[in-house]
C-alpha cells in the first residue's frame, strides 16, 4: 500500500487517510466488509488473529463485534486527521462517551465536567455515574478558578464538550489541558460541535477527543457513530470497553462517516462562513432579543474562539426572539427551508426550538446557499410580533 498522506494537509488526509484500492479487486473505494465473522487458512492462523484481536490489537480480524476493516479504515482516518496516534469507533457518540468514561474512571473516583453538556452525557453523569459511585461535579468551564477549586485528591478525568450545547461557550482547551497535566488528569474533549477542521484538542492539549460521529464527521445526517482518538496507551483500555459493552460501530455506518470526513473541511469553513452572515444578520434584527455566535464580538468567548478557530467559527448559533415561546413558534413555524428537528452538522439546516429554555432557538447551519436561508430567516422573523 502506497503511504500517500503522511505529512500532508488536513484536507488531503481526510480524503485519502485510512483508505486504499482493494488488494484483490483494486476496488477504488473501501468496502463495506458486511461480515460478522473471518475465515481462515490453518488452525495456527485462527489462534493468531483470536489472541491479537482478545489483546485489542487494532487491524487484527476474527469477528465484527472485536474489528472490522471498514470500523477499521474510519480509524486510521480520524487518528489522522484529529493528529492522534490511534482512534477507537462505536456504535453512537454516546458509546464512545460511556467506553471512554468507564475505561479510565472506577467506583470511588471523582470527575469534573462542563456544566453544559449533551443531554444525554448529562443524564449518564447525574444519574447513572453516582449509582456506580463515580462521583461528578459540574463546574461552568470557562471559569478556571472553578475548575482548580473542584479538583480533589480522587478527581481523575476533566471531561468537557469544546463548543457548549445550546449556549456555544467555547473551552480554552490551552488552559484546561494544563490545569488538568498540573493535577494529574485525564483530559477528555467532546469536539462534536466543532469538529477537528475547526479545532484538534489534542494540538491543544488534551490527551482523548471524542466525536459523535453522527454530526459533522458524517455530514449528512444519515448515520449514528462514535469515535475516540488520543494516545494508544490510553485508547486500549476503551477499545476493550468498547467490545465488552458491545458497542461496535456497524461496517455501514462507518461507510457513510468515512465518505463524509471527504468533504469536512468544506463543509465546516461553508457552515462557518454561513453561520456567521447568519449570527450578524440576526443581531441587526429589531425582533431578535439576542444572540450567541462565537464568530461575533458580542459572544462572551470570542477572543478565545478567534484564537482557537481563526475565521471559521463553527455552524451553530443560539438567539431568541421577542414574545418568548410564543415568539420562537411564530419563527420557526413558517420557515419553509429549514426544518425543525434535533441532531446537527448535517449538510441541511435544522432549527431546533426550546421552550423549555424560554424559547431558545438553536440552529445548525447548513451548506446552502446563504441567501436563501437569509431570506427564510427573514420570513420566520416577519412573523414575531
Ligand atoms: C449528539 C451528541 C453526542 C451523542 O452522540 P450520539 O451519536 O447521538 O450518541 C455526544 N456529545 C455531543 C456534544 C453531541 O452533540
Amino acid at each position: 500500500m502506497r503511504e500517500r498522506t503522511a505529512g500532508r494537509g488536513f484536507a488531503t488526509r481526510a480524503i485519502h487517510a485510512g483508505e486504499h484500492r482493494d488488494p484483490t479487486t483494486h476496488a477504488h473505494n473501501t468496502p463495506i466488509f458486511a461480515t460478522a465473522t473471518f475465515t481462515f487458512d490453518t488452525a495456527a492462523d485462527k489462534e493468531d488473529a483470536v489472541d491479537r484481536s482478545l489483546a485489542w490489537e487494532a487491524g487484527h480480524y476474527f469477528y465484527s463485534r472485536t474489528g472490522n476493516p471498514t470500523n477499521r479504515a474510519l480509524e486510521v482516518k480520524v487518528a489522522s486527521i484529529e493528529g492522534a496516534e490511534d482512534a477507537v469507533v462505536a456504535s453512537s457518540g454516546m458509546a464512545s462517551v460511556t467506553s471512554t468514561l468507564l475505561a479510565h474512571l472506577t467506583s470511588g473516583d471523582h470527575l469534573v465536567v462542563g456544566d453544559e453538556l449533551f443531554v444525554i452525557s448529562r443524564v449518564l453523569l447525574d444519574e447513572d455515574f453516582p449509582r456506580r459511585g463515580i462521583d461528578v461535579t459540574s463546574v461552568d468551564m470557562t471559569d478556571l478558578t472553578a475548575v482548580e477549586a473542584a479538583i480533589t485528591p480522587r478527581t481523575r478525568m476533566l471531561f468537557f464538550e469544546t463548543s457548549t450545547n445550546p449556549h456555544l461557550r467555547i473551552a480554552d482547551i490551552d488552559a484546561l489541558a494544563a490545569l488538568g497535566r498540573r493535577h494529574g488528569l485525564t483530559v477528555v474533549a467532546d469536539n462534536t460541535f466543532l469538529g477537528p477542521a475547526l479545532v484538534r484538542p489534542i494540538a491543544h492539549g488534551a490527551d482523548l477527543v471524542i466525536h459523535a460521529a453522527t454530526k459533522y464527521l458524517s455530514g449528512h445526517g444519515d448515520a449514528v457513530a462514535g469515535v475516540v482518538a488520543g494516545r494508544k496507551d490510553l485508547l486500549d483500555p476503551i477499545r476493550k470497553q468498547t467490545d465488552t459493552f458491545g458497542q461496535a460501530a456497524s461496517p455501514f455506518s462507518s461507510w457513510l462517516v468515512l465518505r463524509g470526513i471527504r468533504s469536512l473541511q468544506l463543509r465546516s469553513r461553508a457552515a462557518s462562513m454561513n453561520a456567521l452572515q447568519l449570527a450578524a444578520y440576526l443581531e441587526a434584527q429589531p425582533q431578535v432579543d439576542w444572540v450567541r455566535y462565537p464568530g461575533l464580538p458580542s459572544h462572551p468567548d470570542h477572543a478565545v474562539a478567534r484564537r482557537l478557530l481563526g475565521e471559521h467559527a463553527g455552524g451553530m448559533l443560539s438567539f431568541a426572539v421577542r414574545g418568548g415561546v410564543a415568539g420562537m413558534a411564530a419563527f420557526t413555524d413558517h420557515l419553509r427551508l429549514c426544518d425543525i428537528g434535533v441532531s446537527l452538522g448535517d449538510i441541511c439546516t435544522l432549527v431546533y426550538p426550546q421552550p423549555k429554555r424560554g424559547g431558545l432557538i438553536r440552529v445548525s447551519v447548513g451548506c446552502e446557499d446563504v441567501e436563501d436561508l437569509l431570506e427564510d430567516f427573514a420570513l420566520g422573523l416577519s412573523f414575531v410580533r
